[in-house]
């Protein structure tokens, strides 16, 4: 029996990038998992690799996780299919670099609504459960920009603070609950998450760069890590950066 046969997974922007890569990762320790995203078509190719590769249940539920009550139907979905809601990696975001000179104000407030808003109702819709569960997981996925601020990052670190808060604020308040929370913050990843970038001045800046990236999966094997502890091991804070990041 693989670490987490008969758990339910919920894994929010699921459709592409890290959030792809941790679906595959926890379906393979034996999860079931649920797909969450707003690309349905995308999440549906997903669960049937899925299924084929790992032989686990995946089921896609459509989700705009700026709006509460689709976050709040992805819990209860889960809880009809499953009975249960053991983990729940809040990932969904976005990253609209800008300079605050250029005024992306539009971009500034998608980033507080995915990014901060997003977690804050995966926190309402799954924390009422696995606390009456008397056990759950919870995952938010920060950055190393929630610890450091670039130019251009400002808006974009200001909300990876907050998830880092909101990460820092649940473990202290259920260090006496069986609930576990892990702060992951990745550096640079190779997915589809610059390719919404607008500033011009941004994308200029970028063509120096020459660093090589981690790979999603390297962001995946660190979720698998924490969540597979036995359970009285709270992984808080996890930091994967590639090597030459500064
Ligand atoms: P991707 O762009 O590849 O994936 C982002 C995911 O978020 C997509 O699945 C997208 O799905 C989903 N998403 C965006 N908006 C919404 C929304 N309103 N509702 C539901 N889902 C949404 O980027 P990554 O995989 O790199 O990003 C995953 C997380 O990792 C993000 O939180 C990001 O900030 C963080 N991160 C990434 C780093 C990197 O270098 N790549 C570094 C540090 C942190 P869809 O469009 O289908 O809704």
């Amino acid at each position: 029996m693989s670490k987490l046969t008969n758990k339910a997974a919920i894994i929010t922007g699921a459709s592409s990038g890290i959030g792809k890569a941790i679906a595959h990762h926890l379906a393979k320790e034996g999860a079931n998992v649920v797909l969450a995203a707003r690309r349905s078509e995308r999440l549906q190719e997903l669960a049937e690799e899925i299924q084929k590769e790992h032989g686990t249940e995946a089921k896609v539920v459509e989700t705009d996780v700026t709006k509460k009550a689709d976050v709040e139907n992805l819990v209860k979905q889960t809880k009809e299919s499953f009975g249960s809601v053991d983990v729940f990696v809040n990932n969904a975001g976005v990253m609209l670099l800008s300079f605050l000179k250029n005024d992306h104000v539009d971009e500034w407030e998608q980033m507080v609504d995915v990014n901060i808003k997003g977690v804050l109702y995966g926190i309402h819709a799954a924390l009422p459960d696995m606390l009456e569960q008397g056990s759950g997981h919870m995952i938010n996925v920060s950055s190393v920009a929630g610890h450091e601020v670039f130019p251009s990052s400002t808006v974009y670190s200001a909300t990876k603070y907050a998830v880092k808060a909101l990460s820092m604020g649940l473990e202290k308040e259920l260090a006496r609950s069986n609930v576990r929370v892990t702060n992951i913050s990745p550096g640079a990843v190779d997915t589809e998450l610059t390719e919404h970038i607008t500033d011009g001045d941004v994308l200029e800046m970028f063509k120096d760069r020459s660093m090589q990236p981690l790979e999603a999966e390297d962001i995946a094997s660190a979720v698998t890590y924490a969540v597979t502890q036995p359970s009285n091991v709270n992984v808080n804070e996890i930091i994967v950066r590639p090597l030459h990041q500064s």
